[in-house]
C-alpha cells in the first residue's frame, strides 16, 4: 500500500470567509486603552491609524467575515497551502503518532504575513489610502507588506530594526524589490526615533522602538499615510485563520482529527491563524483538541509575563491592551527567531491562556535547532527559527506517544521556511549558539513601568 505524503487542495476550495473567534470568546474582551488618557478609545482615535474597516474587524463579533474577492485572486497566487504527513519524521522517531503538518512557506515571501499583508493592503486602498508605515524585525513581515503594497500600487515606508538591518540584509533587498523603503531603526527621521538615539547612538533598535517610529510617521502625516501592523491585533489573527480553514478541509482528506494542535508564537498571528479554527470545534461542538503555543524561553510573554494592561510600543504611543507582557520597555536577547521577540502578546491569544483554553510552553534556543535539523533530515524542509519551537514540542509529544504506545495525531504550523536564515544554522552547526537564562532581573525592572490603569 502506498502512503500519501501531502494533501493539496483545489483552488475552488479556497475558503471564502476568515473565521473570528470574537463570536465564540468564552471570556468578554478587556478594552482598549489610550495611552495618555487610560480610558477606552473610540474608533475616532483608531481611525488615525487604521482605516475604518479594519477597526470594524477589530471589534466585530460576526462568526465569519467574508474575505473580498480582489483579496482571494492575489491569495490563488500560492494558497490553498500544502499539507503533509510527516511520514519520514515518524518513522526516525520510530513514534506511533500520526505527525502532520501544514506548510505556509510557499508563499512568495516564504511565510504565512502575506495572509494579512495583502488584506491589510486591500482595505487601505479600498478606503482611499496612498501609502503605509510599518515596522519590521528579521524582515519577515516588511517583505510581505512591501509585496502586498506593490500589488495595490501604494507606496511603503518599513522601520527596520538596526540590527537586523545590519545582520540580514537579504530581506531589506527583498523590501525594496517590491519597491518599499527601509530605514535602520532608530533613525532621525522622527521625534521618537531623535530621542532614542541622543541616549545612546549606537542603539541596536528594538521592535518597540520601529513600531514607535512606524506610528509617529503615520499619526503625523495628516491623514495621509496609515500604519499596519503584522501581528497582535484581532484583524491580523482574524486574516491568518485562512491557514486553519484549508487544515480543516486537508484533515479531512486524510480521514483523522487532532489531539494536538501546536503553533509558535511570536505576537500570535500564526498560532491564531491556525488554531482558532480548532478551538472553534472545540467550543461549539465539544471536540477535546490540546491546543499548544509555542514560545522562546529568551522571550516568555505566555509561560513568565505577567497578564495586564500595558503598552504595545516602547515610547507609549500604542494603545494600551490587557495581553501577557514582559513589560513595554524591556529589549529580548537577540535570539535567532527575531520573529518570536515581542513584549507583548495579542489580547485574544492571552485571554485564552489565562482562562485555561491554551496551553503555553517555552523552548530553549539550542533544543529548537536540534529539532529543526531533525526535521530538515527528514523532511528536506529548513525552518524558519520561528516554527522550529513548534517542531520542538511536535517531537516532544511524539516521543511520548513512543513511551505510552499511543497514535496520538499530532498537527503543527511550518509558518516558513529558513533560507533567510540560515547564518542561525550556521552558527549552530558551529557549536556557537547559546541558551539565553529567563531574565528574571530586568523583566522585574520592566514591571515596574506598567501603566496604572482603572481598569
Ligand atoms: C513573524 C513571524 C512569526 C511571529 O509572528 P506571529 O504573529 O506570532 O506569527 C513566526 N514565524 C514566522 C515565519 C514569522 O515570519
Amino acid at each position: 500500500m502506498s502512503e500519501q505524503y501531502k494533501y493539496i487542495l483545489d483552488e475552488s476550495k479556497l475558503p471564502k470567509a476568515w473565521y473570528n473567534i470574537n463570536a465564540d470568546m468564552p471570556v468578554a474582551p478587556a478594552p482598549v486603552l489610550h495611552p495618555q488618557t487610560k480610558e477606552p478609545v473610540t474608533p475616532d482615535f483608531l481611525s488615525v491609524l487604521f482605516p475604518m474597516s479594519l477597526i470594524m474587524q477589530e471589534i466585530s463579533t460576526e462568526r465569519y467575515i467574508e474575505i473580498p474577492e480582489p483579496v482571494r485572486e492575489v491569495y490563488k497566487l500560492w494558497r490553498p497551502t500544502p499539507f503533509f504527513r510527516a511520514h519520514r519524521l515518524e518513522k526516525a522517531l520510530d513514534t506511533p503518532a500520526h505527525i502532520y503538518y501544514k506548510y505556509e512557506g510557499v508563499s512568495p515571501v516564504g511565510s504565512h504575513k502575506p495572509n494579512t499583508a495583502v488584506a491589510q493592503a486591500f482595505y487601505n486602498k479600498e478606503a482611499g489610502t496612498h501609502a503605509l508605515t510599518t515596522e519590521t524585525g528579521a524582515g519577515q513581515w516588511g517583505s510581505a507588506l512591501a509585496m502586498a503594497c506593490n500589488f495595490f500600487g501604494m507606496d511603503l515606508e518599513v522601520y527596520m530594526v538596526k540590527v537586523s538591518y545590519n545582520q540580514k540584509p537579504y530581506r531589506r533587498m527583498v523590501i525594496e524589490s517590491y519597491g518599499a523603503e527601509v530605514y535602520a531603526s532608530p533613525t532621525d527621521r522622527t521625534n521618537y526615533g531623535r530621542s532614542v538615539l541622543a541616549q545612546d547612538p549606537d542603539s541596536p533598535g528594538s521592535l518597540g522602538i520601529a513600531i514607535s517610529e512606524a506610528v509617529e510617521v503615520a499619526a503625523t502625516s495628516g491623514g495621509t499615510k496609515k500604519y499596519s501592523l503584522g501581528s497582535v491585533l484581532n484583524h491580523v489573527l482574524l486574516h491568518q485563520t485562512v491557514i486553519g480553514e484549508e487544515v480543516l478541509l486537508q484533515l479531512e482528506m486524510a480521514g483523522e482529527y487532532p489531539d494536538m494542535v501546536i503553533a509558535c508564537t511570536g505576537g500570535g498571528s500564526n498560532f491564531g491563524g491556525f488554531a482558532f479554527p480548532f478551538l472553534r470545534k472545540n467550543f461549539t461542538e465539544g471536540k477535546q483538541t490540546k491546543i499548544i503555543a509555542a514560545e522562546p524561553a529568551a522571550s516568555p510573554s505566555l509561560t513568565r509575563g505577567k497578564y495586564a494592561f500595558d503598552y504595545g510600543d516602547t515610547a507609549q504611543m500604542a494603545p494600551i491592551v490587557k495581553m501577557h507582557t514582559l513589560g513595554h520597555t524591556f529589549v529580548p536577547p537577540t535570539i535567532h527567531a527575531g520573529g518570536l521577540r515581542y513584549h507583548g502578546m495579542s489580547p485574544q491569544v492571552s485571554a485564552l491562556v489565562e482562562h485555561g483554553f491554551v496551553e503555553a510552553r517555552s523552548v530553549n534556543q539550542l533544543a529548537t535547532f536540534e529539532a529543526a535539523l531533525t526535521f530538515a533530515r527528514t523532511e528536506g524542509i529548513i525552518p524558519a527559527p520561528e516554527p522550529t519551537h513548534a517542531i520542538r514540542v511536535a517531537i516532544d509529544e511524539a516521543l511520548k506517544c513512543k513511551e505510552t504506545g499511543e497514535a496520538k495525531v499530532i498537527v503543527f504550523n511550518l509558518c516558513g521556511h529558513g533560507h533567510f536564515d540560515m547564518a542561525a544554522y550556521d552558527a549552530y552547526l558551529k557549536g556557537q549558539l547559546v541558551d539565553y537564562e529567563y531574565p528574571a532581573e530586568e523583566i522585574e525592572e520592566a514591571m515596574s513601568h506598567l501603566p496604572e490603569v482603572a481598569f
